[in-house]
């Protein structure tokens, strides 16, 4: 090799050392030679630029291990010899971290690894920056320099800018090699542990929902064009995040609200953007330059560990990937509505339940975001659309790319990503094992709900939005046990008004084809948030400002409601329950509602339901002392377990880390649900379950053999609970359940489990 003098001046400006280095590369590729050559010359340029005495890249192979694939510098025999293992060395490092190295005295550093092969111990300086493709680490390049000295600031950047060309070098197949066992857009399988919003599982293809943009045209033609891009985009970028930020519905939602603040603030931060200009002033194109800062970035988000600080990074990262997408031209295009793969996995940091709706659900088949809760509202959505979901999936949309192998088993929460054949056929033995159990389900569908002695329990659905009704026939359920009306004015823009909203009830009815549906009036507040309703933050949302007690505080919104629900129904019975009651006198406040509502009918000559059956959700606990009193005012009782047990047990549902803390099998909660049947038969008033309990086989069992005639659950729960149904002796559990629970030395749960198991009761 030739050797530059240290004193020689570097060739900076007028011309960057970037576009150089660019100018070089492309003669290089237009050159007819192999990719290894390609690549000599390629560290030679690099080092001869850069004024360094070794260039060196380093290629990532399959088994994670890094081997030299072409020196400038370094002795030619080490080249395809010396191989670095995961994380050794200084090189090894930079790629672990995929951060930059630069260190003054790379050989006394305690992390470097001597390899005499190399010759490179008598380096002092060294500048390791990782090779990137699509977020991955594919490799490093690395300029190394007898003295002792720091690296300057634009050298790391001109050398992370070259670096970029070299993975688009490499991702073409033009240098390298196409037999070269490296890693280049692959990275091996992982598992990422998650919690289940939805069940099932699916196999099927990644679509990252905000699409990510792989940079490939990375070298300006010229840059005044590329500067002008950038400002144009910068600018629409800024205006989309104000226009946000103005619109009155999302302002008022504080969560959304924050976020885009912070967006505002780095959307318009200077450091940001004349981090951006400096880049295409070096020669890259507006959106090559956005990737370097982003890099840069996202370097510093790996090192930070305030968490604080590390979900600003996390804003900024998101804000240079809308960047992207507005150079690229597709802004406005979530997940590729268009050309959807038939096995679909939506992958998404955040998705809200109006966006899932956009897809086309035939084309659907799994969700994985970074946030949620099973109780959270696309979580509702999922489930009616029958797609397996998981939530809580820590920085998945920075792990997978458009189009990757990915598996959602919602059974285990935990997400496959670049499954190995044998895990994929492990799964598809799996699915088709419960395809032969749904199949049985269905088999069940137009069998009689009845016990092997010969009880019958009413099996009912849980519903909210027209796709559920379908589900009626196909689970051979009963009716609609609990229609969640909140859900329309979830996914809507603003307040849903009258003649919206008895359209509504009117389709579902039309749908459900003479079925009875139980319509829940409005449940909004704790987490179900309407953005356009202006209201009080709250210190405890669960038990604040919700349900019924919103009802009686804005008769207005509850009147418009029963307005529409008694026109929907004309001539027909209506069936109307209401959550959250906590005292038994507030039924006599919502009865005066409604009769008011009636009277408005009569007196617009309306015609009215042929009949109304107005019921009550218990799902406070002090109602469980004013049982007889509350039953003298209702036509049912629908037990909201969920709830129900969430403030019998002061345990929030929604949290992962509490919520199964406590069994709804043990004394406290059947000794509460034992008093409610009574109360029922005492009352000669009906008592249906409709919260999540309904739909667990053995907790059915339980309620079953407690006397509980009518279930409510999500579809998918019909077949499994049908099933128990029909294999359980129900006089033989209603004998023994009431001594086990009254007997505290019991494990009920395990009873149960063992009396199934005697009694050959599929739970
Ligand atoms: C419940 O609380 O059990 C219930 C069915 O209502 P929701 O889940 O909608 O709060
Ligand atoms: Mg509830």
């Amino acid at each position: 090799m030739q050797k530059r003098p240290e004193e020689k001046p570097r060739i900076m400006a007028p011309e960057p050392a970037l576009r150089i280095i660019m100018r070089g590369l492309r003669e290089i590729m237009s050159d007819k030679a192999d990719g290894q050559s390609r690549l000599d010359r390629i560290v030679h340029q690099i080092a001869g630029v850069m004024v360094a005495e070794v260039c060196s890249i380093y290629l990532k192979r399959r088994d994670g291990s890094l081997e030299l694939y072409a020196s400038e510098g370094l002795k030619p025999e080490a080249v395809h010899k010396t191989r670095l293992n995961r994380n050794e060395g200084l090189v090894g490092r930079c790629a672990e971290q995929a951060l930059p190295i630069n260190e003054p005295d790379a050989s006394s550093h305690p992390a470097f690894s001597y390899r005499p092969e190399t010759g490179e111990e008598a380096y002092h300086s060294m500048l390791a920056v990782p090779v990137m493709r699509s977020s991955k680490v594919v490799g490093v390049l690395v300029i190394q320099n007898h003295t002792r000295r720091e690296y300057p600031e634009e050298d790391v950047e001109v050398l992370q800018s070259t670096a970029m060309v070299v993975a688009e070098l490499l991702a073409s197949g033009g240098v390298a090699g196409s037999e070269a066992d490296i890693e280049l857009q692959r990275a091996g399988s992982a598992v990422i542990k998650a919690q289940k919003l939805a069940d099932g599982i699916a196999l099927g293809h990644a679509v990252l929902h905000e699409p990510r943009i792989v940079v490939t045209n990375l070298l300006a033609e010229d840059s005044t064009v590329e500067l002008a891009r950038l400002e144009a985009a910068l600018s629409r970028l800024r205006r989309g995040i104000d226009d946000m930020l103005s619109n009155e519905r999302l302002s008022a939602a504080g969560e959304h609200h924050d976020v885009l603040e912070a967006y505002r603030m780095f959307a318009h931060d200077r450091g940001w953007e004349h981090r951006l200009r400096g880049a295409v002033h070096d020669g890259l194109t507006a959106d090559a330059a956005v990737e370097r800062v982003q890099n840069a970035t996202r370097a510093k988000m790996l090192r930070q560990i305030d968490p604080y600080w590390a979900e600003r990074l996390r804003d900024l990262d998101d804000l240079s990937d809308r960047l992207l997408r507005i150079l690229a031209g597709r802004a406005d295009q979530h997940g590729h509505l268009e050309n959807l793969p038939d096995d679909t996995i939506l992958i998404a940091r955040t998705m809200g339940p109006a966006e899932l709706l956009d897809y086309d659900r035939t084309k659907l088949r799994g969700l994985v975001v970074e946030d949620g809760s099973t109780q959270s509202h696309v979580a509702i959505v999922a489930k009616a659309l029958g797609i397996a979901a998981i939530g809580q999936a820590h920085r998945i949309v920075e792990h997978v790319s458009d189009g990757e192998a990915v598996i959602v088993d919602s059974e285990a929460g935990v997400v496959h990503l670049r499954p190995t054949s044998d895990v994929i056929a492990a799964f598809q033995d799996k699915v088709r094992f419960r395809a032969k159990r749904q199949e049985r389900f269905h088999s069940l569908r137009n069998l009689p709900s009845v016990t092997r002695d010969g009880k019958r329990v009413s099996l009912m659905l849980n519903a909210g939005m027209l796709v559920d009704i379908p589900h009626l026939e196909e689970s051979g359920a009963e009716g609609i046990g609990l229609f969640r009306t909140e859900l329309q004015f979830m996914l809507a823009e603003r307040l849903p008004r009258l003649n919206r909203q008895i359209q509504a009830y009117k389709s579902v009815i039309e749908q459900a084809k003479g079925h009875r549906v139980i319509f829940r009036t409005l449940d909004v507040g704790g987490d179900k948030v309407l953005p356009y309703l202006h209201r009080m933050p709250e210190e405890n949302p669960a038990m604040g400002w919700r349900a019924i007690r919103m009802s009686l505080d804005q008769p207005a919104l509850f009147r418009t409601q029963i307005r529409a629900l008694l026109r929907a129904h004309c001539g027909r019975p209506l069936s109307l329950m209401v959550p959250m009651l906590t005292a038994a006198s507030e039924m006599d406040d919502i009865r005066e509602l409604i009769d008011k509502e009636m009277e408005h009918a009569r007196r617009h000559a309306h015609p009215l339901p042929a009949s109304m059956s107005i019921g009550a959700m218990l799902e406070v606990p002090s109602l469980l002392f004013e049982l007889d009193k509350v039953m003298e005012k209702t036509d049912f009782i629908s037990i909201g377990s969920n709830d129900l047990l969430q403030f019998l047990f002061a345990t929030d549902r929604t949290s992962g880390q509490v919520a199964r803390r406590y069994d709804v099998l043990s004394h406290a909660p059947l000794r509460a649900l034992i008093s409610v049947f009574e109360a029922g038969r005492r009352n000669n008033v009906p008592v249906t379950v409709c919260g999540e309990m309904a739909g667990t086989p053995i907790e059915a069992m339980a309620l079953v053999g407690l006397g509980c005639s009518s279930l409510s659950m999500a579809a998918s729960s019909i077949g499994p609970v049908k099933a128990m149904v029909r294999s359980l002796p129900a006089g033989v559990l209603a004998r023994e359940l009431p001594g086990w629970i009254e007997d505290d030395s019991v494990d009920v749960r395990a009873a149960l489990t063992q009396f199934a198991t005697d009694h050959d009761v599929e739970i």
